[in-house]
């Protein structure tokens, strides 16, 4: 037996057979196929590259893999040679590992021997970044920001200085910050915010929004209300926002030199605003339909996805996500039948969306 990686056995589909690979061809009895992953980033030179075949084919003849432990050989001194004079300062030891997972596992351990030499027993803590990939093994997993990582809140939680999320009032229903927030709260975690004003998206509004917010706050900015966002959060300690000009860093400055968090009126009304500005589809994940779709899709979440998509103007997040889930479950599965639109309380004309979807996603 096979235990497949990111998979639930029980449902996964069938994998593919692969009989034969060339450049960056996958080959199976039936098809063709782009590996656009290269097997995970393993062949990125391509499949039966003929240098790297014949390379591969003549150390082969002498020796292929011996340890370094106590052992050295040349093939590996001229690999280092070469890395180094590719690497920028004193950058100028290699440290040869097994996989990518593991040379972040082994940079994490030397970083955090090297304090203990030094007798700084104390500076044991890593920081991270929002949406971090670093790889599967347990100190790139703790460092990394993965949903399914979230365990490792309750393992370690209590001793993490802070963790960085994307909040700003569009998000925080949209791309769930609220969730997140609430999260990070319950384990006591100080929350650090990017992209307060979204990429400079909440800087200026539609000018209804803009009116409908200067009649309760006549004197504030429009990006001051983004910030005031964030400081009716207690769990934000500290908000990090780009800036290009010197007016944009005065007019911050003068943002924070004092603390307005919004009331609740203010709150309303501005979240009224962000789900206008996304004016996507209005589920609300209840998922009463879910049980009524005779092809299993996830109608809720196909519903955020599509949102999502269309909100971004495209992108990659929506066609990487679908291309994951087994073909009888994608939007393009839907057969029209209604059943989930006779239940759904807001009325979507689901059939409809996951249609147009399938078209957006051409
Ligand atoms: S219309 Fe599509 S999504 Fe809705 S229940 Fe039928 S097959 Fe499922
Ligand atoms: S029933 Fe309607 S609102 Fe509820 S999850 Fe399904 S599509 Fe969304």
């Amino acid at each position: 037996m096979i235990w497949y990686p990111y998979e639930q056995m029980k449902t996964m589909r069938e994998p593919f057979q692969i009989i034969d690979a060339k450049g960056v061809w996958l080959k199976t009895p039936e098809r063709e196929m782009i590996d656009s992953v290269s097997s995970w980033w393993s062949v990125i030179h391509g499949y039966k590259h003929p240098a790297l075949t014949e390379a591969i084919k003549a150390q082969a003849d002498l020796f292929s893999h011996v340890m370094l432990g106590g052992l050295t050989h040349e093939p590996v001194r001229r690999l280092s040679d070469k890395l180094q004079s590719f690497l920028p300062g004193d950058l100028d030891y290699c440290f040869f590992s097994d996989s990518g997972s593991v040379a972040v596992e082994v940079a994490l351990k030397m970083a955090l021997q090297y304090y203990v030499n030094q007798g700084e027993w104390q500076r044991t803590k890593v920081l991270s970044l929002t949406h971090a990939y670093h790889g599967d093994t347990f100190k790139t997993m703790e460092v990394g920001d993965d949903e399914d990582y979230h365990f490792i809140l309750e393992a370690y939680g209590e001793k993490m200085e802070f963790c960085q999320l994307q909040i700003n009032y569009i998000d925080w229903d949209f791309q769930d910050a609220k969730k997140k927030a609430e999260l990070l709260k319950e384990y006591g975690i100080p929350v650090w915010v990017m992209e307060p004003l979204r990429g400079g998206k909440l800087a200026a509004l539609s000018s209804e929004d803009e009116a409908a917010l200067k009649e309760l706050r006549p004197e504030e900015k429009i990006p001051a209300w983004a910030f005031r966002f964030l400081q009716s959060l207690p769990e934000v300690k500290m908000i990090l926002s780009g800036m290009s000009t010197m007016g944009q860093l005065e007019e911050n400055i003068r943002t924070f030199e004092e603390e307005k968090p919004l009331n609740d009126v203010e709150m309303e009304r501005l979240l009224d605003i962000a789900d206008n500005m996304i004016n996507g589809v209005p589920c609300t994940a209840c998922r009463y339909c879910t049980s009524h779709c005779p092809q299993g899709i996830d109608i809720p979440a196909m519903l955020k996805l599509y949102n999502e998509h269309v909100f971004t103007g495209g992108g990659f997040i929506a066609p990487m996500t679908i291309e994951a889930i087994p073909e009888e479950h994608r939007p393009g599965a839907c057969v029209g039948c209604q059943s989930c639109e006779a239940v759904c309380p807001q009325q979507i004309k689901i059939s409809e969306v996951l249609a147009d979807f399938v078209q957006k996603l051409k």
